[in-house]
């Protein structure tokens, strides 16, 4: 029997990835939802080829237009946040949330709440109100299954009976384009040469995030939801050639690392067939060509967001949401030309310095955070934009 999916944010880059490996296995799967901020062809396209049940596009105003490129199909059309929400509670057996930023986290919450399997690339919803997800996972029985290279890695080396046998998870982290730039050199450096990382291929937001290292911050707290072994535990390594996707290290010393070629596919095939596996396209390592590996720490005074990132980890409350939301604002005005690179992480600091920690205790008050989060660090842009 065909596997019931839905695809949130299928228009994507980990959406594209998403819909490639579903529809190379034919009929093996059957699609549910998939939905889309804006891109009305990209949708519509997705929506026949997959015969999806329902195609959701997020603008309202674009309501028509899909309408119109789904004529004569059998796709239900619908438009807006409520309708994507809906979509996400239609009750597929898997659901890939692939929506990025906060604005993932109505969606995926009712996702969750269907008490199936959800395959999570949209770590800002766990940066924002990862106990509540997890809490709502866990309420409902749902299975949460991490898409991110590096958590999907420490996933395939982590104890689940015993995590008191982990003496460190260390996630890795390529560096980014700018890795061996000076604060001097970063200072001039384009949102072109900014989105071309060097390993992976990715949406805008989280390539700026992987330039900044703000990306590797984020990756922490949400290893700190997925992988609740102590936040002391957790540390990042700089690998260059992003072969080891992330390490799990033991107390009797043995290390257990997952490696794989730099396609998301791999992550999320894992998670589309687990705890089977399944067949992909990706180009299979060739150690022998690579021939070598190379480690070195994270260098915190080039890459401040990195330690903003660790203060709001050890923080907590309501810290690692008001992070998210200001990077969110200062990488969008970054892409839009509106402030320097070196700016992303001293807006971020900035708005971060003015809050409490006190947890949000409700979906509801994580979004107000994340909204008030938002108003201040559009003032601060402003103010450093004059
Ligand atoms: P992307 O920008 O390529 O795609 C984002 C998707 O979300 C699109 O389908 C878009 O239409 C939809 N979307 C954006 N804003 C929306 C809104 N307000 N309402 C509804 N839908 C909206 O991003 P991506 O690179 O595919 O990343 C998606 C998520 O996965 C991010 O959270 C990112 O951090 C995470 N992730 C991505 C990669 C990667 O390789 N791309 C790797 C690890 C984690
Ligand atoms: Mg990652």
């Amino acid at each position: 029997m065909a596997r019931s999916v839905s695809i949130l944010g299928a228009t994507g880059s980990i959406g594209r990835s998403t819909l490639d490996l579903i529809e190379r296995e034919g009929d093996a799967f059957e699609m549910i939802a998939l939905t889309a901020r804006q891109d009305v062809e990209g949708l519509a396209t997705a929506a026949r080829r997959t015969r999806a049940r329902h195609a959701v596009i997020g603008d309202d105003r674009l309501y028509p237009a899909l309408k119109e490129a789904l004529s004569g199909t059998e796709t239900q059309v619908a438009a807006g946040p409520d309708a994507i929400c809906e979509a996400a509670a239609m009750g597929a057996d898997w659901t890939m949330a692939a929506i990025v930023g906060t604005a993932g986290l109505k969606p995926v919450m009712s996702a969750l709440k269907q008490g199936r399997t959800i395959a999570l690339a949209n770590k800002e919803s766990l940066v924002l109100a990862g106990s509540l997800m997890t809490q709502a996972a866990h309420k409902a029985g749902a299975t949460l299954l991490p898409v991110d290279s590096e958590h999907n890695a420490v996933f395939q080396c982590f104890p689940h009976d015993d995590p008191s046998r982990v003496r460190r998870i260390i996630l890795t982290a390529s560096g980014g384009p700018f890795r061996t730039l000076s604060r001097d050199e970063m200072a001039r450096v384009t949102p072109a040469q900014a989105v071309k990382h060097p390993n992976w291929s990715m949406g805008a937001k989280i390539s700026v995030d992987s330039a900044t290292l703000m990306n590797k911050g984020l990756e922490l707290i949400e290893a700190h939801h997925l992988f609740p072994v102590g936040n002391e535990k957790l540390s990042v390594l700089v690998h260059p050639q992003s072969v080891v996707h992330s390490l799990v290290e033991y107390v009797d010393g043995s290390m257990l690392a997952q490696l794989g070629p730099a396609d998301m596919r791999t992550p999320i095939a894992h998670t589309l067939a687990w705890p089977q596996r399944m067949k992909t396209p990706c180009e299979p390592l060739d150690l022998a060509a690579i021939s070598r590996l190379d480690f070195e720490e994270a260098d915190l005074d080039r890459f401040p967001a990195l330690a903003l990132a660790l203060q709001a980890l050890a923080a907590g409350g309501s810290r690692p949401g008001v992070l998210n939301a200001a990077n969110e604002e200062a990488v969008a005005a970054f892409l839009e030309g509106r402030i320097g690179f070196l700016d992303i992480a001293s807006i971020v600091d900035k708005v971060l310095s003015r809050y409490e920690a006190r947890s949000p205790e409700s979906i509801d008050e994580a979004l107000m955070l994340d909204a008030e989060t938002r108003r201040v660090a559009t003032l601060a842009l402003a103010r450093q934009a004059a």
